[in-house]
């Protein structure tokens, strides 16, 4: 049997492995080879450059009602919001004279922007020079060709879970193929495609984690967003057990092995799980840290998840702490877009 070392430096000079030695190393209680290597090839391919991407959660209605969010439809005790499109572009203002060279617009899948207000906002965004992601779920095809059309750059859509019955159960009403499709649709209208990975979901395996690598690199996504469940009041999953930071760090090590040019965050649910996180991410593959961008009391209540709100209370001061976490681990913030690095 093939040792933990062997199987590293196998995944370090091919970038594959099977899903049998990916499932041995998410399994292993010796993960420093792998976290090693995930941060040596880190600083090969895409460097000690960490890319700051503004986030704006512009709309915390949403249609769905996955089991594990706090956002879902049936949370009948969060407070609404939605911010109007002027409001969106002035964050946006404020966020690029914080000197955010992306802005990422997030929301529940609401359905009372149209798609032409929509793209109004990219719109005025992209002339504030910067890179555009959204994150607002699934939508028709050509309802993201019209966004992409508006100047959008970039597209965050978790699958969540590559397991068909796992998803099928966290996700009622939905489908998983449709899901899917939304990816390959993103990529083919020339999206920077992001999906990733809800780390910790009751029922997941570390068989299924293994899957959802394989599919990552299938996919062959530009950016891979990896963060543990979090268990959130007011949903059916209130009282489940949370992710592990372990695995998430292990997912994140394995994402950067099999995809070494690949944008990846340290992400917010990261950093709420443990105090530490953003520094462990950093160490174990990550390139890109997300500040809030948000408003306090909007920020308070756009709660897929618990805690987000301690880290800091407001933009300027969460970036300043960004900023001395990297500078103490002798990172720099990138001054550029962040657009993938192709054959690094
Ligand atoms: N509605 C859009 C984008 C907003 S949700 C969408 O679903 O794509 C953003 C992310 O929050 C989701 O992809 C999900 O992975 C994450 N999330 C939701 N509930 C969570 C929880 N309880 N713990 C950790 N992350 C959660
Ligand atoms: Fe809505 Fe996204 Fe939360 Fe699902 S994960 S309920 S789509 S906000």
């Amino acid at each position: 049997m093939q040792t933990i070392t062997d199987l590293v430096e196998v995944l370090e000079n091919r970038q594959t492995l099977d899903q049998a030695g990916l499932t041995r190393l998410l399994t292993t209680p010796k993960a420093e080879p792998l976290y090693q290597a995930a941060d040596r090839v880190r600083k090969r391919t895409v460097g000690d450059e960490v890319h700051l991407r503004g986030l704006i959660e512009f709309s915390n209605y949403c249609r769905r009602n996955c089991l594990y969010c706090g956002l879902r439809a049936g949370n009948s005790r969060l407070h609404r919001y939605r911010m109007t499109p002027a409001e969106i572009v002035a964050t946006a203002r404020f966020a690029v004279g914080l000197g955010m060279k992306t802005i990422v617009l997030q929301s529940g899948e609401d359905s009372s922007y149209t798609v032409s207000e929509l793209c109004a906002i990219v719109q005025t965004i992209k002339k504030m020079g910067v890179a555009v992601t959204l994150s607002i779920g699934e939508r028709s095809r050509s309802t993201y060709a019209a966004l992409k059309e508006a100047g959008a750059d970039r597209f965050l859509l978790r699958i969540e879970t590559t397991n068909e019955q796992l998803y099928a159960r966290m996700h009622p009403g939905m489908s998983y193929q449709n899901r899917v499709q939304c990816l390959y649709t993103l990529k083919e209208l020339g999206y920077e495609t992001g999906t990733g990975s809800l780390v910790g979901l009751p029922g997941q395996t570390p068989a299924m984690l293994a899957a959802d690598l394989v599919f990552f690199k299938e996919l062959d996504a530009d950016m891979i967003g990896l963060g543990p469940f979090i268990p959130s009041p007011g949903t059916p999953l209130a009282q489940a057990a949370g992710g592990a930071v372990d695995l998430v760090l292990k997912m994140m090590a394995l994402t950067r092995l099999l995809m070494p040019e690949i944008n990846m965050p340290a992400t917010t649910a990261l950093g709420v799980k443990d105090p530490a996180g953003y520094q462990k991410g950093l160490s174990c593959g990550a390139n890109v840290v997300m500040p809030n961008m948000g408003e306090r009391d909007y920020k308070r209540l756009y709660a897929p998840y618990p805690g987000k709100e301690g880290w800091a209370s407001n933009a300027e001061t969460q970036l300043a702490k960004i900023k001395a976490v990297l500078q103490q681990m002798g990172r720099t913030v990138s001054p550029g877009y962040g657009f993938r690095v192709r054959g690094g």
